[in-house]
């Protein structure tokens, strides 16, 4: 690990004063818990002039969940996330990701507007300055191939590995932003671009392992919010290499609803396998009957459309691909049979 780099620490107190900043300095960067921030300026990948702790942010430090809905502050810290009862009781899917991620220090530190505007990953990438150097960087940062894929036309294929994201996208949820044109809500499935496809441009909102979110300059996270489904189960899992402190091999959330014997309602999120958490579209047409062979064959097609693993961990991808479908099987089983 190299020395830290010269920056400035603008210790925030109010909403008002983050955006003033932002609008100052565009170079800065929001510092929640500083778990992958911090560990990226050491290995000299990032040197921020400016850093703006978030977290003497009232407005962003709430965390509301009760049976009808769910809002959480971006400065609110995974170990809150994974504690609250409301959230167990009513949203044991976001709890249990919470819970999940890197160890417990990591989680009283880490916060939730951190974890959801996480970078991306790769074995090219996270690595010291002068073993970067020494191969000749990559596209990700200053170079000019991909090593992942050396013929991918200036596609970055590095990987989203947040554990939140996925749980919240079977929920639906939306992401309240803040920056200095304004203020104004999404979808959070439409905060991630990370398509990489090589047959279209990168645009603002089709982005690739480099440019993964839609963030507008000097945008930032305030707040998640969701509703809640009446009769809905929902749940995490993740494989990864170590039981604990570890970045996920593939991360899958699912929700489901049953009346009686017939599967209602399906959403299954991935995480650790695209440049961006993937909500499976399709699902849909998988209800509406038992939960069958037809079912599974459906959710193992949708897998394996949609979930793209490069070589960009340890793991090969065709693998990170099978655990994906596998997860999900687990899981959509487990709920069903509640
Ligand atoms: C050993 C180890 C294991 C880990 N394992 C996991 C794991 O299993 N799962 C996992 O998901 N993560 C893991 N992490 C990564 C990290 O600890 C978590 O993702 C954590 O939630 C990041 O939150 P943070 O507040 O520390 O983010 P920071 O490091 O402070 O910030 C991360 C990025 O988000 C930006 N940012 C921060 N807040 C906002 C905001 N409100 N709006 C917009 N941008 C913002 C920062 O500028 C930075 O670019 C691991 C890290 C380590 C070191
Ligand atoms: S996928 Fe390619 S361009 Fe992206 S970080 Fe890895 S090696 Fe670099």
């Amino acid at each position: 690990m190299d020395a830290l780099p010269e920056f400035a620490l603008v210790r925030a107190t109010t909403l008002e004063e983050m955006i003033g900043v932002r609008a100052r300095h565009p170079d800065s960067r929001l510092l929640g818990g500083g778990t992958d921030l911090v560990v990226n300026i050491r290995r000299g990948i990032l040197a921020p002039p400016v850093l703006i702790d978030v977290n003497d942010v009232a407005e962003l430090r709430a965390i509301r969940a009760d049976a009808r809905s769910l809002e959480i502050g971006a400065a609110v810290k995974l170990a809150e996330v994974a504690a609250h009862e409301e959230v167990m009781r009513h949203y044991p899917v976001v709890a249990q990701a919470a819970g999940f991620i890197a160890g417990p220090t990591h989680r009283n530190m880490g916060t939730v507007g951190g974890n959801l505007c996480l970078d991306t990953r790769c074995l090219f990438y996270n690595q010291s300055e002068w073993w970067r150097a020494a191969n000749h960087h990559c596209l990700k940062t200053t170079g000019e191939v991909c090593h992942v894929a050396p013929k991918s036309r200036g596609v970055c294929f590095a990987t989203f590995s947040g554990d939140l994201a996925p749980a919240l996208l079977t929920l639906n949820a939306e992401v309240d932003l803040a920056g200095p044109a304004g203020k104004r809500t999404i979808a959070l499935e439409n905060l991630y671009i990370g398509y990489a496809r090589q047959d279209r441009p990168i645009t603002e909102s089709d982005g690739d392992g480099k440019y993964y979110l839609s963030l507008r300059p000097g945008e930032f996270v305030t707040a998640v919010r969701a509703g809640n489904t009446a009769g809905l189960r929902s749940a995490y899992d993740k494989v990864r290499i170590r039981r604990s402190i570890e970045y996920p091999v593939t991360g899958v959330a699912v929700a489901l609803r049953r009346q009686g014997d017939v599967l209602a309602d399906l959403r299954v999120a991935f995480t650790g396998t695209n440049p961006r958490p993937v909500l499976l579209k399709g699902t849909a047409e998988l209800c509406g009957g038992p939960l069958e062979g037809r079912v599974f064959d459906g959710l193992d097609a949708l897998v394996r459309d949609q979930i793209m693993s490069m070589k960009t961990t340890f793991t090969p991808g065709h693998y990170r691909r099978r655990v994906a479908g596998v997860l999900a099987r687990r899981l959509v089983a487990r709920l069903f049979a509640g």
